[in-house]
């Protein structure tokens, strides 16, 4: 059962305090000691710590060991009774615990490459207890004293500066009050690169960077890059914000096997590791990592000195990350363009969140999220992409000097404290004169997004909003050739905007991609527009263009056929590999599979693939480019003669490396073609010997278009304690879209499956929605999905099953 509103209200109300120390065995291989010591007032003689899991426990209360510890715990809980409620109580709670293999609790990975075992506990949402006993909520921040003993030969990194070492015993320094879901701690044989540095007020800290040894070769090949990053993004926030950087160290971690794409743990930021790339990494990744880097580094100050209350602010702390991990890493280190990757790769996800039923308002009040379970549900595409761009919008309205002001008032107040959205709006209404409070309850309290249209009065553009939000943004109008003439600042509400002095001119409303709305144009603006959208000069234009053509598909506003109409006639040519990258991705994961019917998936696959094999060849100068049509082109060309060639060159053609994602995507691509057998799979596996290999290779061993083939891949998804790296690989080699007349009963055994699979935690339990078949379902299966529904299926499944729905039906 996980914590209820009510429960961490009634828990925050009498107990206070709360101090933690932390020691951390980790020499065993099969369960870890954990003994945490909490000390706290309370108001009331009981209450209760989390623990989840623990193989076995004790407890010592005032010094005083309780016998009936066990009977005290259920398995997620231990009560306490008995408490002083005039002094400080003391609970020493000694626990084994188990090690987990899905990320969540205290993770195990043993490379393939050198034998090496990493453990961490990376946390988050509900993690903490799998961990330690604890008051597992934001607002009961707690300084926390870490000591851990691990291998002498590992290395221990955690939240704090490390204190002493001595052999295999590492001590920490205490930390500021952090919510327990925010404890860090990675053991094991990093490779790193340090530094000191200097903060804003003169004072030394320490910098790092850190990586399994198996990776040291792609952390020295970036490490310039990634100090560099980090040292700019840190000047900037310096500048931009009042408040010193909160913590005592700045390590960031390349970890194994974590569930996000990174995470904000205070003075340690743990990153997949599939950020740090093998071979070479590609501009667009090279960008798409120093967001994620300025993203993380604004939750020290937003998110983890003022942290939500409770999770309806989700939004609050990942939109204002997401809109600082954009900004500050274009304006700070210097990443052009972000924004083109905002129109393409993010705004696509929000527009599709909140095209569906389980839509919420970007800020939801605390009741809509009852428990932590349906917390687990709001990290979508409302709280990231919507909610970011809602601050875009947010800081364009109101000015930036105004915005900034705002935030900063808020940060310096709730300093090691937590607050929520009402605190937030306070702070900003305080530095302007406009009506804050009006423009939040249009923008963030109601779910759903406006539509603004262009139609004609003779030849002028008249906008008009189908909606309710005040929108500003950009028009920018061009000629019959789609040669830029000019753009203009619009403030659009209900009442209709004519633009007299774009008579006769093509207009694109928010081009500078200012606020969240879909685009409808008039006929003869779209004609243009589609026969000449690569013509457009400006790369975020082309962006918006793409990303309204998306919605519009979804929407059924834009056929299929015409989408790929789109993609042939305009992408090849596109000089942008991140908006290449971008429209691939959504063709492939969205168009495809859910608006092509699977008779006809085959057909737009070689659709797809002619248009790369042009694009490859319109790349010859460009190699960003060539490396993202070379990617799609592996997978999803029938030309299984070519991809064998690329294997055995290791080069797609001239001046054009294989990179290795790439060749696993050729494998696969050979298998799902019925052209690679085993042998050849194990063989490229061998090859390769990493972690992705074993990977690629489950994956690619699952593509082979064969009844054998599929069964074995669906059992070994069911295998209990498969790790949720390995069970996505199986999915996502099991669900090729061309292979749908051989699937049918996996998406009978899935749907039948899933709910019970998705019982082991959270994050699995996302896995296994991912895990959602990606093909050309037929109306029986639809059916069959809504009869699932129907039945038991745990909250998280629930919500990721829902979504499926509405994209399919
Ligand atoms: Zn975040």
């Amino acid at each position: 059962m996980s914590l209820t509103l009510d429960e961490a209200r009634a828990r925050a109300a009498v107990v206070s305090s709360v101090s933690y120390a932390l020691d951390l065995d980790l020499s065993g291989t099969t369960s870890f000691r954990s003994r945490a010591l909490v000390r706290f007032r309370s108001d009331e003689p009981e209450t209760f710590l989390e623990l989840r899991g623990a193989l076995s426990v004790s407890l010592v209360v005032g010094g005083e060991p309780i016998e009936a510890a066990e009977a005290a715990y259920d398995g997620e809980r231990l009560h306490l009774v008995g408490l002083s409620t005039e002094t400080v109580n003391e609970v020493e709670v000694t626990a084994t615990l188990p090690y987990t293999t899905d990320g969540d609790g205290m993770h195990t990975f043993t490379d393939p490459v050198d034998g090496s075992r990493y453990v961490g506990a990376y946390l988050g949402m509900d993690n903490a207890s799998k961990v330690f006993a604890c008051f597992d909520q934001n607002d009961l921040k707690a300084p926390f004293a870490v000591t851990v003993t691990a291998d002498p030969a590992d290395t221990v990194l955690a939240n704090g500066a490390v204190v002493s070492r001595e052999g295999g015993r590492w001590v920490f320094a205490t930390t500021p009050p952090i919510p327990p879901a925010l404890l860090v701690v990675a053991a094991g044989a990093w490779h790193s690169v340090r530094w000191s540095g200097v903060t804003a007020a003169g004072e030394g800290l320490e910098f790092g960077w850190h990586a399994r040894r198996s990776l040291a070769k792609e952390l020295d090949r970036d490490a310039a890059e990634l100090r560099r990053t980090t040292e700019a993004c840190f000047a900037h926030y310096a500048d931009l914000i009042d408040e010193p950087y909160p913590f005592d160290s700045y390590d960031q971690v390349f970890v194994p096997g974590l569930n996000w794409g990174a995470q904000e743990m205070p003075g340690c930021v743990t990153y997949r590791d599939e950020l740090l790339p093998r071979g070479a990494i590609t501009d667009t990744q090279r960008a798409v990592r120093a967001s994620i880097i300025a993203h993380e580094m604004s939750h020290m100050w937003f998110g983890d000195s003022m942290t939500m209350t409770w999770w309806e602010d989700t939004w609050l702390q990942e939109s204002f990350a997401d809109y600082m991990g954009y900004r500050v890493a274009e304006a700070g280190a210097g990443f052009s363009d972000l924004r083109v990757a905002v129109e393409i790769r993010s705004k696509p996800w929000g527009y599709r969140s909140d095209s569906r039923r389980s839509t919420h308002p970007v800020a939801p009040l605390a009741e809509d999220v009852p428990d932590v379970d349906t917390a687990a549900t709001i990290f979508d595409g409302i709280s990231y992409a919507k909610g970011g761009a809602c601050l875009v919008q947010l800081a364009f309205w109101l000015g930036d000097e105004e915005f900034m002001a705002g935030v900063n008032r808020h940060l310096t107040r709730f300093r090691f404290a937590n607050a929520t959205l009402a605190d937030f709006v306070e702070s900003l209404a305080e530095c302007s004169t406009k009506d804050v409070r009006g423009w939040v309850d249009a923008w963030l309290r109601r779910p759903g997004f406006d539509t603004i249209s262009v139609r004609r009065s003779e030849d002028v553009p008249v906008l008009e909003r189908e909606g309710s939000r005040p929108h500003a943004f950009t028009v920018a109008a061009y000629d019959s050739s789609l040669r830029f003439v000019t753009s203009t600042r619009v403030e659009l509400g209900a009442e209709p905007v004519a633009l007299p002095d774009l008579a006769g001119l093509v207009v694109v409303p928010n081009a500078g991609g200012e606020t969240f709305a879909a685009l409808r144009f008039d006929a003869e603006s779209w004609q243009a527009l589609a026969g000449g959208l690569s013509a457009v000069e400006d790369p975020l234009v082309r962006a918006v263009l793409w990303s309204s053509a998306a919605l519009r598909v979804r929407s059924r506003d834009l056929s299929a056929d015409d989408h790929l109409g789109l993609v042939e006639d305009h992408l090849p040519t596109e000089t942008r590999a991140e908006i290449i990258e971008g429209v691939v991705s959504e063709v492939r994961s969205e168009v495809i599979p859910r608006r092509v019917a699977a008779s006809r998936a085959a057909g737009a696959v070689a659709r797809v693939a002619s248009a790369a094999a042009a694009g490859l060849r319109a790349s010859a100068d460009d190699e960003q480019r060539a490396l993202a049509w070379a990617s799609t082109l592996a997978a999803t060309s029938a030309d299984a003669g070519m991809l064998r060639a690329w294997l055995d060159t290791g080069r797609v053609g001239p001046g054009v490396p294989l990179l290795p994602t790439t060749r696993w995507e050729a494998v696969v691509r050979l298998a799902s073609l019925g052209e690679a057998d085993a042998r050849f799979i194990a063989a490229e596996r061998d090859r390769d010997g990493t972690v992705e290999g074993e990977l690629g290779a489950l994956r690619a061993l699952a593509a082979r278009p064969s009844v054998a083939a599929k069964d074995a891949a669906w059992e070994a998804m069911l295998a209990s304690g498969v790790d949720n790296r390995r069970f996505g690989a199986l999915a996502a080699g099991l669900w090729i879209p061309e292979q749908a007349h051989l699937l049918r009963p996996y998406v009978d055994a899935y749907l039948a499956e899933a709910p019970r699979l998705a019982t082991r935690g959270q994050a699995f339990a996302l896995e296994v929605g991912r895990a959602f078949p990606a093909i050309a379902l037929d109306d029986g299966q639809i059916d069959a999905l809504r009869a699932a529904l129907a039945g038991d299926v745990p909250t998280v499944l629930r919500r990721s099953w829902e979504d499926h729905l509405d994209d399919c039906a």
